[in-house]
Order: structure tokens, then sequence, then C-alpha cells
């Protein structure tokens, strides 16, 4: 079983690009698995366009990068791709992408190019559960890449899946930390609520205003 597992680790370090290694590292979410990754989104693009390190793999039609300005101020970070996002290979392109367009355009006063959307996962979760530990830990890498090529000013984690994934803090409630800007890296990171959750209770778009006009104070 040991074996099985060293075994699994050293195709997942060959996979994100190590030929030589004196310690067995057995997660791949710290930031020093982004070193041997190419430094432009279009190579990193390239590079885990057959990424096969989770489950998800099987079941996607595309593998959902991520799009927008290479050099934001601005970094969204949804949870995964959904049916929608799975099919166009874009991120949020169905009902909460129209919703989160019109956060970007009417309260930051921006458009969508001029911002940075990405996801926690890159594949999509079947039924559109929540990515799992694991899933979530092996896609980080990349994610942490894509922050540290775009150095975005800050990064809105949408929700409580992409916040507890990219802080690593699983006590915190959204309903709670949201509005609270936190150093993450060298950016401020805003934890807020995600669009799907506005659409299902849209009295908290208030709570979202509340929090994106902060962001805009900061541009
Ligand atoms: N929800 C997400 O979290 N991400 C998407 O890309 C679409 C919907």
């Amino acid at each position: 079983m040991e074996e099985l597992k060293l075994l699994k680790t050293l195709y997942e370090q060959r996979f994100l690009g190590y030929k030589y290694f004196n310690d067995i590292k057995s997660t791949s979410s710290e930031d020093s698995d982004t070193l041997d990754m190419p430094s432009s989104l279009l190579d990193l693009q390239a590079y885990i366009n057959d990424c096969s390190l989770c489950n998800l793999a099987k079941g996607r039609n595309n593998i959902v990068f991520g799009e927008g300005n290479p050099h934001a101020d601005i970094m969204f970070v949804g949870e995964g791709p959904g049916e929608l996002e799975d099919n166009s290979g874009r991120p949020f392109v169905g009902r909460a992408g129209e919703l989160l367009n019109r956060i970007i355009e009417n309260v930051l006063m921006l458009k969508r190019e001029e911002v940075y959307i990405a996801n926690i996962v890159k594949c999509r979760p079947p039924a559109n559960r929540a990515p799992t530990e694991e899933e979530a830990h092996k896609c980080k890498p990349f994610l942490i890449k894509q922050i540290e090529i775009v150095k975005p000013k800050i990064i809105v984690a949408l929700g409580s899946t992409s916040y507890r994934y990219l802080t690593g803090d699983v006590d915190s409630k959204i309903s709670r930390i949201r509005g609270e800007m936190i150093n993450f890296k060298s950016s401020r990171l805003m934890p807020t609520f995600h669009p799907s959750y506005l659409l299902r209770n849209p009295s908290a778009k208030r709570e979202v205003l509340s929090d994106m006009l902060k962001v805009k104070a900061i541009l």
C-alpha cells in the first residue's frame, strides 16, 4: 500500500515537472510545486492540457483553464466549472456568470475582459458537486501559478469552497468572514458570496455590493 502511494506521488511529481528530488512529498499543493511550471499563461494552459492527476479528468469535455486580462488587478476565483463551462471551456458562462458579469460591469465599473477569472478546479465535478479535498489539492498548484503570473492586487474568493481551498481556513463560515480583506501571498483576498448563492438568495446581493465597493476602493 505504501509503495502504491509512493508510486502515485512519483507520477504526480513527474507530471509537475520534477526530474530529481531528495524528498518525497505526499501532497502537491505547496508553492514550491509551481517552480518548474511554465511562466506564461499560454504555456501553462498547454502544460496542463492532458492533465489526469485526478478523477475529474475522466468526465470532462474541456479543461476550463481560466480567462481574462493576464495583468488584471482583480482575479475572481470560483469553485469549478459547471455544464456550460465544461462544454465551452470558459469559466462562468452560465447564469452565475451573467450575474458575475453584472457585478463586474455595474459595481466595479470594469469590463469582463479587464479582470481574470479562474476556478479552484479546472475540470467539472460530476453533478456540480463541490470539489473534494484531493481534487482541489491536485489542481491548486496550477491556480497558484496563475496567481503568480497575473499578480492581481486583489483576489475575490467566490463562495466558501473557493475561500477554504485558497486559504486553508476550514473553520470560518463564509457568512462571517465575507467582507474582511485579508493578506494572501502578494495580494489581498476578499471572500464574498458565490453568484450561484445570490441567485438562490437575492437579498444577499446587498452584502456582495458592500464587499465589491471595498474592493473598488483599493484598486
Ligand atoms: N460556478 C463556478 O464556481 N465556476 C464556474 O466557472 C461556473 C460556475
